[in-house]
């Protein structure tokens, strides 16, 4: 039976493959563990291989979780964020990717002040405009950044995206490369306070195009967990 090192071990592979590709190391790319709908036991085979960066799509899965899987564990948010459980999360993660309203960047910046922090965050963009997904369009977020840029307690890292369901992942290879042009034209800009050097972009399947095109972000579920166990849905 395929075990969740062997899954990691191919992941890792592919990753340092198509690292190499766009000229840049396999330490520059960070693999997130997306761990949603898996309980702790599972996810522990992840983080004592070395996956200690974990990706859950919702605020309550993290807050299950996050006491049982104890210290050392880098948690990443990235699901559709409601601005009331902003502060469920707040001291929790190392990193938001999912912010696509400045009214949900004003709930995170005031709830990080409180905190003392200041919270890293990606602009979600929705490159390829499908009605079904969340995120601002790309044409929108400069005037997204440019509010960001004013609010002292978030730090925009960079962009993500969540690209169209395909079968064949080349089909997502140009939304990606509009990702890191988007990412790029936007650094141009010069917005106070916006630097932005991450780009979260890939999934299971479709990481590799995702790297050769830019990603330092790969955000893999199925490929190193296996198929999502669902209790109500499929
Ligand atoms: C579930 C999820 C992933 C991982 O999906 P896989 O296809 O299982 O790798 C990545 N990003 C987001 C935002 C997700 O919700």
């Amino acid at each position: 039976m395929q075990t969740i090192q062997d899954n990691i071990q191919a992941v890792e592979a592919k990753v340092k493959e198509a690292a190499e590709k766009s000229g840049r190391k396999r330490e520059d790319i960070l693999l997130l563990a997306v761990s949603k709908t898996k309980p702790v036991e599972i996810i522990r085979e992840a983080t004592a291989c070395g996956l200690t960066s974990l990706g859950e799509n919702k605020v309550q899965e993290i807050m299950d979780k996050y006491e049982p899987m104890g210290e050392g564990i880098h948690w990443h948010l990235i699901g559709h964020l409601q601005t009331n459980k902003v502060k469920y999360i707040i001291d929790k993660v190392d990193m938001i990717h999912s912010v696509d309203s400045l009214h949900l960047a004003e709930e995170i910046n005031k709830r990080a002040a409180a905190k003392n922090i200041v919270m890293p965050v990606l602009v979600e963009v929705n490159m390829a405009e499908e009605e079904s997904k969340f995120g601002v369009k790309p044409e929108d977020t400069e005037a997204l950044l440019l509010a960001l840029s004013k609010l002292e307690n978030i730090q925009v890292k960079g962009l993500m995206t969540v690209a169209p369901f395909v079968e064949n992942p080349e089909e997502n290879r140009v939304y990606f490369r509009k990702m890191r042009e988007l990412l790029v034209d936007m650094n141009n800009k010069k917005i106070h306070n916006i630097h932005m050097d991450e780009l979260s972009m890939g999934m299971t399947n479709d990481y590799e195009i995702a790297i050769e095109e830019g990603a330092t972000i790969v955000r893999v579920g199925t490929g190193i967990f296996g198929e999502r166990n669902y209790p109500h849905k499929g």
